[in-house]
Parts: C-alpha cells; structure tokens; sequence
C-alpha cells in the first residue's frame, strides 16, 4: 500500500518510550547548561513540541494519533553558546536534536520521529544591531517575525520579508525553510534577503558567514543553511538586507479576460524590469470568492491584485507602465474591494476553519516557468477531479518572477471516513508534485521539504541529493541533526511518515 494511509505510527511509541523519569541523566546536563527551568520534560510541554502545521498530522490528531512521535524533552538556550554547548553534550552522547522555531512549517520538518530533543530557539529573541548605512539588521533567530518586522517598522525600515505567517514563525525558521513572503516579487525570497548568519554546526562549532553585499570565494556556504531545514546545523543569529518603509503603497485591482491574460500581464511586467510589491493572480475558483457583486468581473473573470510602493514618483511611474501592459491584454481596472480585504486579511490563516469542520484541507505551492505554467495547471486540475470529482481546487500566483511563479494550490475534500480520505490526500500530492516535475518544475516554492516531501527530493534534485547526503555524512556522522528531513537518511528505528514507501 502507498500514500499516508500506509503510515502506522504505534501509539504505545508515540507516547513516549522516553518516559521523563528514565532521562533523569540527561535532563541535569541540560540543566546545568541552561538551568532546570528551560528543560521542558511534562508530558503537555512535550506534546506541544509532538507537532508542527503539518496538514496530514492534523488529519492524524482528529483520532487521537501523532504524526510522528513524542520527543524525548525541550531544551531552550538563550545564547549561541548554550546551542552550541547542547549540540557538544547531545554529539558526546549520540542524542539526536530537532531545532524548533515556533512550529508553524506545514510540511512536517519540526515533527519529531525518533524521540530526538527539541531545541527551542525562541529565547533567542532579540534584534543586534540596525545598520542603516550599510542597509542591515542582525537579528537572533528565535525572534518572532511580526514582533521583528514591528521593530524595524518602529525605525523607518522594512525586512521587506512578510510571510502569511508572519505573526506565528520565527526569522531562524524563514531562512532554515527557505521561505517568501508576500512582497517577494519586489524584494525577493528569503534567500535574496539573507546577507550573513551564525550557526552551530552538528560538531559544535560556530559557522559564520560575513554580512557583506557579495563575494566570489567558491559556492555559497550560506546556503548550506539557508533552506538547510535543522539537517546541517542551528542559526543562531541572521543578518538580513532592509529598506526604508515606502513612503506610498498604492493597491490596483484589475478584471481580465482569462488566465491567460493575467499571467502574460505578470510576465511581461517582471520582464519589463517592474516590480510590484503584491503581485496576486487568481483563478476563476479563488477569483470568483472574491469578486462577487463587482460588475467588472461579470465579463472579465480572473483577477489581478498589484499594489506598487516607494516615492511617489517610482509608484506612478511603475503603476502607470504595468496598466499600460495590463490593458494590452484586455484588463480593466476594477473597484479596490479586494486589495483592501486581502490587505486586512493578510496574515488570517483560512485552513483552521476548515480542519475544524472535518474538511480535508490542504495547499501545495510549486514553481513553473511561465512557458510550463499553462499546461502544468490545467494538468493538476484534470488530475485531481480525475482523483475525486467534487474536490475543491483552487490556485494563484502570487510571487512572480522574470522567469515564471510560484502556482499556489489549495486542495479541500470534504468529511469523510480517514480511512477513505487519507489514500485520496496521498493520491493528491502524488499527482501534483509529479506533474511539477513532468512539466520541469520544482516540487517546492517556500514551504520546504520537511518530512512529508521526501518521496519527490530524488526526483527534484538527482545528484544533487547524493551531494547533501554526502554533506551531511560529513557534517553529522552520528545522524543526530533533524534526521530523516530533506529527502535525507532517517535514523535508525524513525517512524515513517512518508508517502508512496
Ligand atoms: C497559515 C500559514 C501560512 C504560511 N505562510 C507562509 C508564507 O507566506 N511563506 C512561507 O515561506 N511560509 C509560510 N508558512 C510556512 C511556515 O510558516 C514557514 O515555513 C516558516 O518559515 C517556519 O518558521 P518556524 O519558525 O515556525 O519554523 P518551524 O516550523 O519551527 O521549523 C521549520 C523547520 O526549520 C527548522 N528550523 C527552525 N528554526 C531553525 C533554526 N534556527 N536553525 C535551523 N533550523 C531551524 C526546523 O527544524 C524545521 O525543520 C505558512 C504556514 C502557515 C501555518
């Protein structure tokens, strides 16, 4: 059997063979490094760490059950040092750890599935230093994202990093999960924002690269972390690029024709050396919710969101050129309504409600060149009604790019039996990162790897997955760092949460 379903997590396991009282010795090294009152052992302090956002864990939790298993405790330093002394201690022992950020990831990579240690960053939790000549803050990596960006804010500036989940992830788990936020089209992905870090590696040593604006000394080290997702060390402190907070944002909502209007406008848009700050393409399902009663969309039924920033003039000049190249491809301009709605919501997670009510609710974000756009969404639909017919599936693009997009997918089946929907849920993401790859894709946009797209890294990255896993054999003969995540070697005895094994 393939898919989810397949998965048995044993409940005795995941209740913890690692009862608190057998890890008596453990729990008074940590102490000793970062005081008793920061080594969570309880059996709720442990649960809170049993699980991240993953979908199919929510699924799993309806009945009782874990995705993985419980860890054996929570550590929390405070200081680079403290990390560093616990990843010593846990190398000494053959302990393996996870690093937790604030637990927000949806695909699994904070779940614990060999009782490891979390270590929880969220003490480390302030800014360093503001660098407004060099256009810089360093910041430690447990800080949260909303409290980060509100303090940058605070002085003028912006990270220009504004993830959905801004209020609920820390800034360690933006870069480890090599994440975007919604202004990713004028500022970039994470990856585009990161200058510099620390982190302790899986022998305890302290790798740090330099903030500077670039260098030509063989490949980037910096990204060894930046989308390492725990698998090669902890950061422990970031230094990211800033900007002056815009003096103007101006929000554009359009009507076009058809899909393919709207993504020809994104590209030729991008490609025309613009950048808007939201750039939003819905289809006719995401399209429709938002629109109804606005007469605009009664002929013209896709919808666009841009919104420009800057100084005045740079917003007029690029809001003017993007409509020139909208109304080329038949758009309208529409009333705002819907910026203004999407701009109240948007850091409203809409996924709760439906877990709440039994739905089987998921999204899945890829990449595709805009040649491969069109086909490689039209594909996805026809295979998943192909799955179950009355499935809700959604998609837009909102981070958009010279080259193409990132197709964000929304996939809903409706309360049914676990055991008939678990194998449906399989079937899904089975379809729709296969046919990423078919068309040339990537499987991945900015959510990560986690647990639960490991089927797909092989396919993804080829050699390339040699090359990690050798870097990892390297870095972590032991296995103890997040084992079993980014597509790598689990440790022995883990619990299998992926699919298609
Ligand atoms: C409603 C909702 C909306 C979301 N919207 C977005 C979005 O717009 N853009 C986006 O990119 N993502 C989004 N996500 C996904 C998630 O918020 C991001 O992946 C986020 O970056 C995870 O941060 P975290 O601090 O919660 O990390 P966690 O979930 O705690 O950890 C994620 C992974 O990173 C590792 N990790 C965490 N901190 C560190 C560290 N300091 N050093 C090394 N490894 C570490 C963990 O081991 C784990 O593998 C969304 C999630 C939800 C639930």
């Amino acid at each position: 059997m393939t898919g989810p379903a397949a998965v048995q997590t044993n409940i005795a396991e995941a209740e913890g063979s690692h009862a608190p009282g057998a890890d008596a010795g453990l729990v008074e090294a940590l102490a000793a490094l970062v005081g008793r009152d920061n080594v969570l052992t309880g059996e709720e302090d442990r649960r809170a760490y049993a699980h991240d956002r993953l979908p199919f864990a929510n699924f799993r939790a309806r009945s009782g059950r874990l995705a993985g298993v419980m860890p054996r405790l929570a550590v929390r330093p405070g200081s680079t040092e403290e990390v560093a002394a616990i990843v010593r201690h846990a190398r000494q022992h053959a302990i393996q750890l996870i690093p937790f950020g604030n637990g927000s990831g949806v695909l699994g990579g904070a779940i614990p599935l060999a009782h490891e240690v979390m270590v929880d960053l969220r003490r480390l939790d302030k800014i360093i230093s503001v660098d407004p000549q060099n256009a810089m803050v360093t910041v430690e990596a447990g800080m949260n994202g909303a409290e980060f960006e509100a303090a940058l804010n605070a002085e003028g500036f912006t990270c220009g990093h504004l993830p959905q989940s801004i209020e609920i992830s820390t800034v360690g788990g933006w870069v480890a999960c090599r994440g975007g936020g919604q202004a990713s089209s004028r500022y970039g992905k994470i990856e585009d924002i990161v200058l510099g870090l620390k982190a302790v590696l899986p022998d305890g040593r302290l790798l740090e690269v330099r903030p500077l604006a670039r260098r030509s000394v063989g490949p980037s080290i910096r990204d060894l972390m930046v989308g390492g997702e725990g698998a090669f060390g902890i950061i422990t402190e970031v230094t990211l690029r800033i900007w002056k907070k815009p003096e103007v944002e101006r929000g554009v909502v359009l009507a076009f024709p058809s899909l393919e209007a709207a993504w020809e406008t994104a590209r030729l848009i991008m490609q025309a050396e613009l950048r808007p700050t939201i750039a939003r393409l819905y289809d006719a399902a995401e399209s429709a919710e938002r629109t109804q009663g606005l007469e605009a969309f009664a002929t013209r039924p896709i919808l666009g969101i841009f919104a420009f920033s800057g100084t005045e003039p740079m917003v007029s000049a690029e809001e003017e050129m993007s409509l020139v190249i909208a109304k080329a491809q038949g758009a309208v301009v529409a009333p705002d309504g819907p910026f203004h709605h999407w701009k109240e919501n948007r850091y409203v997670a809409y996924s709760q409600k439906w877990q709440a009510a039994g739905y089987y609710n998921d999204t899945i974000e890829v990449t595709g060149n805009w040649s491969a756009i069109p086909g490689m969404y039209a594909a996805m639909e026809a295979a998943v009604r192909a799955i179950y017919p009355n499935i809700h599936f959604g998609a837009h693009w909102s981070h958009i790019y010279p080259e193409g997009a990132c197709q964000y997918m929304t996939i809903r089946l409706p309360p049914m039996p676990e055991a008939e929907a678990l194998p449906l849920h399989a079937g899904l993401w089975e379809a729709i990162q296969s046919l990423t790859l078919d068309h040339g894709g990537s499987i991945a946009h900015h959510h990560g790897v986690g647990v639960f797209r490991n089927p797909w890294l092989a396919r993804e990255l080829g050699v390339g997955l040699d090359i990690l896993q050798a870097i990892k054999d390297t870095l972590d003969p032991g296995n103890l760092m997040n084992p079993g995540k980014l597509g790598l070697r689990p440790a022995a005895g883990a619990v299998d949460v992926r699919r298609g094994g």
